[in-house]
């Protein structure tokens, strides 16, 4: 390995402390067990001992994961380093596609109906990129004539523009320094309750990973409903993937 852990890490390692289990098993009279980690790489030799208490705990630890696997129908792919070495790419909904057109002849790569719809999709996203960037100069533009010109109305061939200069109030946003001085001043009159209102992305991150107890987020979860969400993101393909 190109890390080397540390010694928190090594008395923490799951790995270790399962082979301290084995052997503590095969051969129950062994007292004193010392677990080593050879780093070739590093010419180290890392060495952890677990007591009893820490054993016990990974047992039951150990145990609660394995019924968490046991009762989980759903299981995600998760995309790491070890997908170089995985053996089904082709069942993979994170690698399939690629092992289906790479073996193509370029003339039915590029009419395949998937990569044909990313292209598309990449090509108008960036036309999309240019057309707004370019609205936003003729937007500058037409403000620049209306205040030279003095005009709020500005006639196009089929099309009017009515430009408006207007004032709007505007305090410190969530991370500006000055705004948990706002807050303080708000809630200090007491009326915090009158301009606050629930923060439902905090109260999802709050449920997903059960921050709050048991009893609360059941209460919460006679309000909250799954719906089917979807987006489709774009990122650049490594030089080895094209
Ligand atoms: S390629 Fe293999 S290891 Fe990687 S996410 Fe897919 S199934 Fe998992």
């Amino acid at each position: 390995s190109a890390y080397l852990p540390s010694q928190e890490d090594t008395d923490n390692d799951r790995q270790l402390g399962l082979y301290h289990i084995g052997i503590q098993k095969k051969w129950p009279d062994i007292e004193n067990i010392r677990l080593i980690w050879h780093y070739l790489a590093f010419d180290r030799e890392l060495v952890s001992y677990r007591t009893p208490e820490a054993i016990s705990k990974l047992i039951q630890n150990t145990k609660s994961l394995i019924d968490e696997i046991e009762a989980t129908h759903d299981f995600p792919p998760r995309e790491s380093r070890l997908c170089e070495w995985c053996e089904y790419p082709d069942l993979c909904p994170l690698r399939k596609h690629f092992i289906k057109v790479e073996t193509m002849p370029v003339n039915e790569y590029l009419n395949e109906p998937g990569v044909a719809l990313v292209n598309k999709y990449v090509a108008l996203k960036d036309e999309a990129k240019k057309v707004d960037q370019e609205t936003e100069k003729v937007k500058a533009a037409i403000l620049d004539y209306a205040r030279r010109e003095e005009v709020e109305i500005i006639k196009g061939s089929d099309y009017k523009a009515r430009v408006r200069f207007d004032e709007k109030l505007r305090f410190p946003g969530k991370n500006d320094e000055e705004r948990q001085e706002l807050d303080e001043v708000i809630k200090q009159a007491g009326k915090w309750a009158e301009v606050s209102q629930l923060d439902t992305t905090s109260l999802t991150h709050i449920v997903e990973n059960s921050l709050w107890s048991k009893d609360l987020i059941d209460k919460i979860m006679n309000y909250g409903r799954i719906e089917e969400t979807n987006s489709v993101s774009i990122s650049k393909l490594k030089e080895e993937r094209k």
